[in-house]
């Protein structure tokens, strides 16, 4: 399936959980700001430096600084048949820059209640090596710590702590909620209910899938 599909929603929705496994099953790659900037900053590479001290306080990253790295990242030959971008745009300043250089078919707007949200961050562990993410309670690793796909260490992110979740959620509120409205204005707008748990989590991917095969008819 060719669609370049992105995933709008407050942290803690499941956007990234989703878009791995939506990234297995349509083959599209998945493209994850935060998982780009986390990575940047444990290299200590130029962006990563720049990068950190806004990751680490739950504030966005310089919008000029996110847009170079995921012009960079979409013009690889592996986007050429489309892409789930992930954390992008986040602005509607980025929106506008995103429009410039690349055409969106679907943008999936996932929403949870706000207690399900708050849940998912808390318990949420990250690993080293490949990035998955379980939860404590609702997803745990099969041996503690321990990622089960590449064995890498689970850590908590830096910016789970509560007082930058509340930062993160007041900044999503704040900055990324009117993309919801910008898109829907542009009619490729797919409002997916998000609040399934884990057990569940098909029932949000087949909202996805049914919005990326009702986007590929429309093209
Ligand atoms: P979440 O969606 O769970 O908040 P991410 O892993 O997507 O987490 O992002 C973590 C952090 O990386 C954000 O809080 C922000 O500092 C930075 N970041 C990621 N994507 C962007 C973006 N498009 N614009 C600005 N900052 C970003």
């Amino acid at each position: 399936m060719a669609m370049n599909a992105v995933l709008l929603g407050s942290p803690g929705v499941g956007k990234g959980t989703c878009a791995k496994i939506l990234s297995e099953k349509t083959g599209l790659p998945h493209i994850s700001t935060g998982d780009m900037l986390r990575q940047a900053i444990r290299e200590g590479t130029a962006l990563g430096r720049e990068a950190k001290s806004f990751v680490d306080a739950g504030k966005l990253v310089p919008d000029g600084l996110v847009t170079k790295m995921v012009q960079e990242r979409l013009s690889q030959p592996d986007c050429k048949k489309g892409f789930l971008l992930d954390g992008y745009p986040r602005t509607v300043a980025q929106a506008r820059d995103l429009e410039g250089f690349m055409a969106v078919g679907v943008v999936l707007n996932l929403s949870a209640p706000e207690s399900v949200i708050v849940e998912r961050l808390s318990g949420r562990r990250t690993c080293r090596g490949c990035s998955a993410t379980y939860h404590v309670k609702n997803s745990p690793p099969k041996k503690e710590g321990v990622c089960d796909r590449c064995s890498g260490e689970l850590y908590q992110r830096s910016d789970e702590k509560p007082e930058v979740v509340a930062e993160r959620l007041k900044v999503y509120e704040k900055q990324t909620k009117p993309l919801v409205e910008f898109y829907r204005g542009k009619g490729i707008l797919a409002d997916i209910n998000a609040g399934f748990g884990m057990p569940e989590i098909s029932k949000v991917i087949g909202q996805c899938e049914d919005a990326i095969k009702a986007a590929v008819r429309r093209k």
